[in-house]
């Protein structure tokens, strides 16, 4: 059925296309059964492309990826490609998608199912029923702030440099996407940075206040130090909401709140970038984990990582809410069924494959739906 609704899918290497395939299923069920179809374009990307093209992403895929509404990613590298140089390699594709794309906000949310609780290293009863997102700023920061460099000093010892560097747009264009979120969720912001030693998270706290003041007085907003919100991600969890923070903060806040949930297999992501005049943002969702090169081929691999990544995809680019909820309830429904790929299998449960877990979200949407 021909859709206005573009979606570029780069299942990439190892586990990519494995992971992707059942999310191709969930794509002919909601085309079959709900009328709710896109113009899917598949592509090669990473170590795929380097072997058929010599690059780890064409030019033309690369455009093919900012006309598209959203881009569905599997993962990237492996082995056979980790001789070449750095500049060549498999994960320059997908940085160089960021990049291009724009993608400045990092959504990374740590659901923690019911069935799965046992699984974190945290006392169930702390992570049990956890939702909580983590928007990392991901294109400015210390990261790329100049200046930057070694240098060898006049008496030979060397100073190593990074800056911390945040404009005023760049901090409001993220939490905008984060009081924005909060808006779809329980309504609660956490700003986190270090106001009380850098002057960069000064502005970033004067800065959150403004735009929450100015343009979303109805969502809560609270600011956090840095650390105390690492101590209290492993305190008190469920506490937060949406906590939003810069690339470095985030990058740390965002590991530590995934290892809460106890799989890398059961994580999602999305990347956002600017919205354009008719609100629509350029996207890309993408499973945290890697391309897992020691179980590729098996059909092992966990995919509701990249089926919750879907799932997001349906939310925030299409606003397909109940969409998304369907399939999130279908992943729920398989866990509680006993279903287990082997990363999170556990006594007295049922192991299963890629395959089968994929067959059984899309009979749980089917029952769900009635
Ligand atoms: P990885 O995430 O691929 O694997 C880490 C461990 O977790 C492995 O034991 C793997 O078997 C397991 N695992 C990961 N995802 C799983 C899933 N869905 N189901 C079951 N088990 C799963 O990380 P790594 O081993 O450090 O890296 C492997 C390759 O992936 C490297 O080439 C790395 O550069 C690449 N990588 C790519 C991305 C990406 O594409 N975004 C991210 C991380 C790593």
């Amino acid at each position: 059925m021909a859709s206005n609704r573009k979606l570029l899918v780069l299942p990439g290497d190892g586990i990519g296309p494995e992971c992707m395939s059942e999310v191709m299923r969930i794509a002919d069920w909601f085309a079959n059964y709900r009328s709710v179809s896109f113009d899917i374009t598949e592509e090669l990307v990473g170590g795929a492309a380097i072997d058929a093209h010599g690059t780890p992403l064409t030019d033309a895929t690369m455009q093919l990826a900012l006309d598209s509404d959203a881009v569905l990613f599997g993962a990237v590298g492996g082995p056979k490609w980790e001789e070449l140089e750095f500049a060549a390699r498999p994960e320059r594709g997908l940085l160089r998608l960021r990049k291009e794309m724009d993608l400045f906000a990092n959504l990374r949310p740590a659901l923690v199912f019911d069935a799965l609780a046992d699984a974190s290293t945290l006392k169930r009863e702390f992570v049990a029923g956890l939702d909580l997102m983590i928007i990392r700023e991901l294109t400015g920061g210390i990261y790329f702030g100049e200046p930057r460099g070694i240098e060898t000093l006049p008496d030979g010892t060397r100073r190593g440099i990074n800056t911390q560097v945040y404009t005023t747009p760049e901090i409001e264009r993220v939490l905008r996407v984060a009081f924005d979120l909060a808006g779809k969720r329980q309504g609660r912001v956490c700003s986190v940075e270090k106001a009380n030693v850098m002057e960069s998270g000064e502005l970033w706290r004067e800065t959150a206040q403004e735009i929450h003041d100015k343009e979303f007085p109805g969502i809560e907003l609270t600011h956090m130090y840095a650390d105390n919100c690492a101590m209290q991600l492993v305190r008190q969890p469920k506490q937060f909401d949406v906590i939003v923070t810069d690339n470095l903060f985030g990058d740390m806040l965002s590991d530590t709140a995934a290892m809460l949930t106890g799989s890398l297999g059961m994580l999602p992501s999305a990347s956002l970038g600017a919205a354009d005049a008719t609100g629509r943002r350029k996207a890309l969702y993408e499973p945290v984990h890697g391309s897992a090169p020691d179980i590729a081929g098996e059909n092992k691999a966990n995919p509701l990582a990249t089926i919750l990544s879907y799932a997001m995809m349906l939310r925030y680019s299409f606003d397909l809410g109940d969409e998304a909820e369907l399939v999130e309830r279908a992943v729920t429904g398989v866990l509680d069924q006993g279903l287990r790929t082997a990363d999170i299998m556990a006594d007295g449960k049922e192991e299963v494959s890629t395959t089968d877990m994929g067959a059984a979200v899309v009979d749980e949407m089917a029952a769900l739906a009635g």
